[in-house]
């Protein structure tokens, strides 16, 4: 077993922003369960048995429907259980609850903050989001862990590359994917992008961003898929790295999914309050059945040229999309596309050998980070 996890908790489903695309319904988000200190303590307890080190995202629901306390109260369990060193977070949050001391918080305890919002078009998915807005540019550029992650819809699915500048300008480190057609969205069909219309509009803002010697900010996914392409694929796109057994997810009451995406109740993989260990739930029946859909979507995918750079891509996508042991739906193309027109790019730098000037920062370092790698032999400068 991987000694490194990365579990999404879910502490509660709660939240009044009333997202159009959230991944949970208006019945969920007024339970009002909260995660209980018991439970944590539990969870802590096994993962610090049986991972070296776990990386939390605090998601929800809103996570900041949480108070403050609760946090420092967990960061000082976390101490106490997995000791220095062995624990990160992230908080992904709507932004609406973060301030001054939240920030000083996060800053002060190496706390991840992740904030969606689309911007100059964050309406259309999302309540007025001036006040957010306002804190992400007071934010951008001093705060080391911040990003923003943006939802492309069909009304914006031709704005990656308006988004992009939005974000490049005041600094802001950007990440940016559709909707899918999961939880409120699933019913809301309209939201979801077309696929060919996202992937030209995906690459133009990968354009931009690649050959702009200025800029200071990495735009993911591509970023991500520049590094995979030069042989170094990154864990943090679960979608492209065979995420099973390397995430978790935990519901307010306990319960344990695969991923923080909305699963069926028959890939749910126990109770953090009656399992004895955190393999016991990747043993499950729960387990079985997405490790199952998924190998035989992989069989299908194994003929496929980018296969080593996909893995596949991700199961509960799959799902939502025609089956999960189905391939070729919207994120298969979106990946395919997207990620062959990025590895043309890098393809053509390392083979030509070209001056690297004229590139962002972020691909001169990785292209650069190669020359001491053999992996990488026909890159001479
Ligand atoms: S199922 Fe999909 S979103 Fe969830 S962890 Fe795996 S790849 Fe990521
Ligand atoms: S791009 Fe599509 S067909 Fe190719 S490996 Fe990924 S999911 Fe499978």
């Amino acid at each position: 077993m991987s000694r490194f996890l990365s579990v999404v908790i879910k502490p509660t489903l709660a939240c009044d922003m009333g997202c159009r695309h959230c991944y949970h319904s208006p019945e969920e988000m007024s339970s009002g369960a909260r995660i209980s200190f018991d439970r944590l303590e539990r969870l802590f307890t096994m993962l610090s048995r049986e991972y070296d080190s776990v990386w939390f995202v605090w998601h929800g629901g809103e996570p900041l429907s949480m108070p403050f306390s609760f946090y420092r109260k967990v960061l000082d369990m976390q101490e106490r259980i997995l000791g220095p060193n062995r624990y990160g977070n992230t908080v992904q949050t709507n932004g609406a609850a973060v301030d001054r001391k939240f920030i000083k918080f996060c800053r002060d305890r190496q706390i991840n903050i992740g904030i969606s919002h689309e911007g100059q078009f964050n309406s259309v998915l999302r309540p007025d989001g001036n006040a957010v807005e306002k804190r992400i540019t007071e934010m951008a550029d001093k705060e080391r862990v911040f990003s923003v992650s943006s939802t492309i819809s069909r009304e914006t699915q031709d704005k990656q590359a308006e988004i992009y500048r939005h974000f490049r300008d005041i600094g802001t480190a950007v990440s940016i994917n559709p909707v899918l057609p999961l939880g409120c969205a699933s019913c809301r069909k309209e939201l979801v992008p077309d696929p060919e219309a996202y992937i030209r509009s995906s690459i133009d803002a990968f354009d931009e961003w690649f050959n702009d010697p200025e800029v200071r900010i990495p735009l993911i996914p591509h970023y991500l898929y520049v590094l995979s392409a030069l042989g170094d694929p990154q864990g943090s796109d679960c979608a492209h790295s065979s995420c099973l057994t390397k995430w978790l997810c935990v519901y307010p009451n306990g319960d344990l999914y695969p991923c923080a995406k909305p699963c069926p109740q028959s890939m749910r993989l126990g109770n953090v309050d009656t399992i004895r260990s955190i393999s016991e739930a990747f043993r499950s029946d729960g387990f079985a059945e997405i490790l199952k859909g998924t190998i035989a979507r992989r069989e299908k995918c194994a003929s496929c040229e980018l296969f080593r750079y996909c893995q596949g891509g991700c199961s509960i996508d799959a799902l939502a999309e025609g089956g999960i042991e189905n391939n070729g739906g919207d994120s298969c193309r979106i990946f395919r596309e997207v990620f062959s027109h990025v590895k043309r790019c890098v393809d053509s730098i390392t083979e030509e050998k070209k001056d690297l000037s004229g590139y962002n920062v972020f691909v001169r370092d990785a292209v650069l980070g190669k020359l001491v790698n053999p992996a990488l032999d026909r890159y001479v400068m």
